[in-house]
């Protein structure tokens, strides 16, 4: 049971600026008029062409969406395998795909993708995107109906022949003699970490031009592609009018799109309300260690202290005096999320047995330690999507480098992280941690060609508002 919040704030903006559509069944989605009295008021306003383009996008999903008229009409022309009869409608499948903080970065990039290109964004449910989310657009649905005919589509993969780089290699299509040749009503997109040569073509003007004309793609990835999108010439004005600050894409994207269900909103916020609202300041760390083991590790622990001391986020220990005297009674609570509890228990620990330098109060919270990723388990993925949540609703976060999970917490909270620096050989970085330069995800595995001078190219200087990442030095992000 859930009542309407006990922590109104001031002004509260329930539409999110605009980005979300009135109309919807409260009790039936609780999360998504509820956010706005938990999290801090946006500093950064969505454009009014982009809340058009989200409405204009509403209205397509609700004329071609599942059931409708025209959706069965294509899926009509899917099955006799041809694009040649022109449609109304058309659509891009995401398959569920990875880790939930990598399919919820995938997700946002697959529908950003569709507003550019008047497409219909369709869910694959997965294992469990109906335990995790509300459905984002008004009147009518994103999950894939289970009768879809494309039934292969979930064993799509690097090496399947209908996907667009083996395609092209194998000349089945061209990308440069299009016009009148016969073209496959749908094509598979693999845009995953691993995707070769031919593959990563899809960033290119001349492909998207091509791949306009297919009425179904099928599109299966492990990264955020958005930084790659600004840089294909046909979207770049469209992009600049959508998203005049172009470090805010994830940010109101991510909060137009991922409600939590009320199962997962009841997590959130119990454990806020709880532990987390009566502070006067909130830190949320993340610790995500790609190890096999599952630690604790003293490096990860001498680093987290390392940064949020430096950076004055924690207070120094005094281990000669007992009790500090000081006037300062200021509360700050710390949100810890890890796979491991040893953590947890050793700064909790440290701070009982020690008084804080400062005088202030702290203490430490962690929801869960589930020891180790599960991506198959229900409540697992539940519990790791409350925590992004709970991560993105502190005043000040700490995330880890590589991780898609810390990344999503940062672009819902609209914050700018300080990242720690993904250790080598198991010793404490120095500096251990570095502020990052916008509060976008990072593209892991982005292209390296331009498109025009068929040659290699470093994608990380083209334009000023697309660099390589903080925290991984191949990476793009939008800045
Ligand atoms: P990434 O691997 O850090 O990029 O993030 P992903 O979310 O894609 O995959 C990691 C998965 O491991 C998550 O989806 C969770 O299932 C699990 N996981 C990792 N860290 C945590 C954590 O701190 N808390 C919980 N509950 N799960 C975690």
């Amino acid at each position: 049971f859930l009542e309407s919040s006990k922590f109104p704030k001031a002004k509260e903006d329930k539409f999110l600026g605009g980005l979300l559509a009135s109309g919807f069944d409260e009790q039936s989605c609780l999360s998504r008029y509820q956010f706005a009295s938990y999290s801090k008021p946006s500093p950064h306003s969505p454009s009014d062409y982009l809340l058009q383009r989200l409405r204009k996008y509403e209205q397509l999903h609700q004329k071609c969406g599942p059931n409708t008229v025209l959706y069965n009409r294509t899926i009509y022309q899917l099955t006799r395998g041809s694009s040649s009869v022109t449609t109304e409608c058309r659509y891009v499948v995401w398959i569920s795909y990875s880790g939930l903080g990598n399919r919820m970065l995938t997700l946002t990039s697959a529908f950003l993708y569709a507003l550019l290109t008047n497409r219909v964004l369709l869910v694959d449910r997965g294992a469990d995107m109906t335990d995790l989310f509300c459905e984002p657009f008004p009147g009518t649905s994103w999950l894939l109906p289970l009768d879809f005919p494309l039934s292969q589509f979930k064993s799509f993969n690097i090496n399947s022949p209908e996907s667009y780089g083996n395609m092209l290699k194998n000349k089945v299509i061209s990308n440069t003699a299009a016009a009148g040749a016969s073209l496959p009503s749908f094509i598979y997109l693999h845009l995953g970490h691993d995707y070769r040569e031919h593959d990563k073509l899809f960033f290119c003007e001349d492909d998207q031009d091509l791949l306009r004309t297919i009425p179904w793609l099928v599109l299966r990835s492990d990264n955020y592609f958005v930084p790659s999108l600004f840089l294909i010439p046909t979207y770049q004005e469209e992009l600049h009018q959508l998203f005049p600050k172009k470090d805010t894409v994830f940010h109101h994207l991510g909060r137009y799109l991922f409600h939590p269900t009320n199962s997962v909103w009841g997590l959130v916020t119990r454990y806020y309300q709880s532990y987390l609202a009566k502070a006067d300041e909130r830190v949320g760390v993340q610790i995500r260690v790609f190890e096999t083991e599952s630690g604790p590790f003293q490096h990860v622990l001498d680093q987290v202290l390392g940064c949020t001391q430096k950076q004055k986020i924690l207070p120094e220990v005094s281990q000669e005096q007992t009790i500090i005297a000081a006037p300062l009674k200021k509360s700050k609570a710390v949100l810890l999320t890890s796979l491991s509890s040893g953590y947890l228990e050793i700064l909790r620990n440290m701070f009982w047995v020690y008084p804080a330098t400062s005088g202030e109060i702290i203490s430490f919270h962690q929801p869960s330690h589930e020891e180790h990723q599960q991506t198959e388990k229900q409540m697992h993925n539940m519990k790791a999507f409350a925590e992004m949540y709970l991560l993105s609703l502190t005043d000040v976060l700490v995330t880890s480098a590589w991780s898609t999970f810390g990344y999503v917490a940062q672009g819902l909270g609209g914050l700018k992280p300080w990242i720690l620096v993904k250790p080598e050989n198991r010793t404490t970085p120095d500096p251990p941690c570095i502020l990052a330069l916008s509060m976008e995800p990072c593209f892991h595995a982005p292209p390296f060609y331009d498109c025009k001078a068929k040659q290699g190219v470093d994608t990380g200087e083209l334009v000023p508002h697309v660099r390589h990442c903080e925290d991984m030095s191949w990476g793009l992000k939008l800045v």
